[in-house]
């Protein structure tokens, strides 16, 4: 009803499409669903003919799998993005990976429409040639899973079938709020537990995770559960303070604060037990404007430039700790380490391996803040490091307990030196690695900070990631 309203309108004011900066708007962001009661629907079966069209035209980037089926049996589509003739980034090292989800609520449908959105940006921008797009396709895996409730979505409700919140279901402090509808327990319900199990198999690595929404317009991120900021508080401020510096004004806060307490939710799953930085964004309300055929494009783009912008710099929200210099003076060892992420870790350490990887010394616990350097020192037995050997660094990538671990080889080119007195009173030094060492310790510290810059770049390449 409303489509024709909009068009007689249209007409009458001989309104023009506004045309896309990149891509043709008429054909490429036909929302497959009509507006129904004033929201902006598409049912499951609208969805699944989309999603497979997709799949059968760009099999390059699109891998739809099935994450399991809602109560009701319907499938739970998750569109995998990427450049699938590639199993690595160019470079070779492994894709950075971005978790999806949209639909958890029923009703919500400008959420649903922004999950979509998501997925469909990106594979319009790849078709056409989109710079942006072509370089996250080929160095990221973007997981999107639509809709996560069919089942109330086609019956425009917030509720599954068994008229349990699933926002309110997942196995973090379960039921432990004043709350709506939790299920009987955790993962009681199968869209839940299919969602969580999708996420535990594919995704683990995941270093961003959005769920979408609506209500009031605003970007939450953890706790739900408490007032406190989490521990990766300097993360999240940093990617609130980017995106109201230039992006958008919509309001960036812990969900305890920002909402009202809430437990169980997949936010506080993703990170309290995965580990992921997590966000859940709401759109307003607002569906489309009554009367109006806007295009879906138009009325979530600035919520998309925010999105973009989360994907477009994956690669930062976690911690990258790079190694500058191992130097080992007589019985101190002063390791000085750069991180190039925009998260701190709180656990690293530093190992002497021999060659057949017995470790014969391990530096005590130490932490590096975000996008900041820390030069630390250990006291040490140097007889320690007189036979052949190599280096590891291990640490977390986040603050949170649940982040996973990273356990790197030190990138053999490190300057390592060791500091020892000769009979003239000379310090000498020289490379346990790299004859470069000792030619770098003569040039002195410029030559130091020049390489550090050097190490950036090729970082932000991804040239020297080994991540596991
Ligand atoms: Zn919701």
């Amino acid at each position: 009803m409303r489509v024709a309203v909009g068009l007689a309108l249209c007409m009458l004011l001989a309104c023009v499409p506004t045309a896309s900066a990149q891509f043709d708007p008429e054909s490429l962001y036909a929302w497959p669903g009509d507006p129904v009661d004033s929201h902006v629907h598409m049912t499951w079966a609208a969805l699944t003919l989309e999603v497979n069209e997709w799949a059968d035209d760009h099999p390059d980037i699109v891998d739809l799998v099935s994450a399991g089926e809602s109560e009701l049996g319907k499938t739970l589509w998750v569109v995998r993005l990427s450049d699938w003739s590639m199993d690595t980034k160019p470079n070779g090292s492994s894709k950075e990976i971005v978790y999806i989800d949209g639909g958890h609520h029923g009703n919500e449908y400008l959420g649903t429409a922004l999950a979509w959105l998501s997925a469909k940006w990106y594979i319009d921008g790849w078709v056409n040639g989109n710079e942006e797009a072509i370089n996250v396709l080929q160095t990221t895996e973007l997981h999107i899973l639509i809709m996560l409730n069919p089942d109330g979505n086609d019956i425009d409700t917030r509720w599954n079938i068994n008229q349990v919140d699933l926002n309110r279901n997942y196995d973090h402090y379960w039921n432990t709020c004043p709350t709506t509808q939790p299920g009987s327990s955790a993962f009681s319900e199968a869209e839940t537990a299919a969602n969580a199990a999708y996420i535990n198999e594919y995704v683990t690595d995941a270093d961003l995770y959005v769920t979408m929404h609506t209500g009031v317009w605003i970007i939450l991120y953890p706790w739900g559960k408490w007032p406190e900021q989490p521990p990766d508080w300097e993360l999240f401020w940093s990617i609130r303070d980017t995106v109201n510096a230039g992006i958008s004004d919509i309001p960036l806060q812990n969900a305890n604060q920002g909402l009202y307490p809430n437990c169980g939710t997949s936010r506080d799953y993703g990170y309290g037990q995965m580990g992921f930085p997590t966000f859940t964004f709401e759109t307003d309300d607002e569906q489309f404007v009554p009367g109006s055929v806007e295009n879906l494009n138009d009325r979530l783009g600035e919520e998309m430039d925010v999105m973009r912008y989360l994907i477009d710099n994956v690669w930062y929200w976690r911690a990258r700790l790079v190694v500058q210099s191992i130097t080992i003076d007589d019985d101190t060892l002063t390791l000085d380490v750069a991180n190039h992420g925009e998260a701190s870790t709180a656990n690293a350490s530093l190992e002497y391996h021999s060659p057949t990887g017995e470790v014969l010394w391990a530096s005590s616990l130490f932490g590096v803040n975000a996008t900041n350097s820390t030069v630390v020192s250990f006291e040490v037995d140097d007889d320690a490091f007189e036979g052949p050997g190599s280096w590891n660094l291990n640490y977390q990538k986040r603050v949170i307990n649940a982040a996973i671990w990273v356990n790197e080889t030190v990138d053999g080119n490190t300057t390592v030196m060791m500091v020892e007195e000769d009979e003239g009173g000379f310090l000498t030094g020289y490379g346990l690695f790299n004859p470069l060492a000792v030619i770098l310790s003569l040039v002195g510290v410029s030559a130091l900070v020049r390489r550090e810059h050097d190490v950036e770049d090729a970082l932000r390449e991804g040239q020297s990631n080994s991540e596991h």
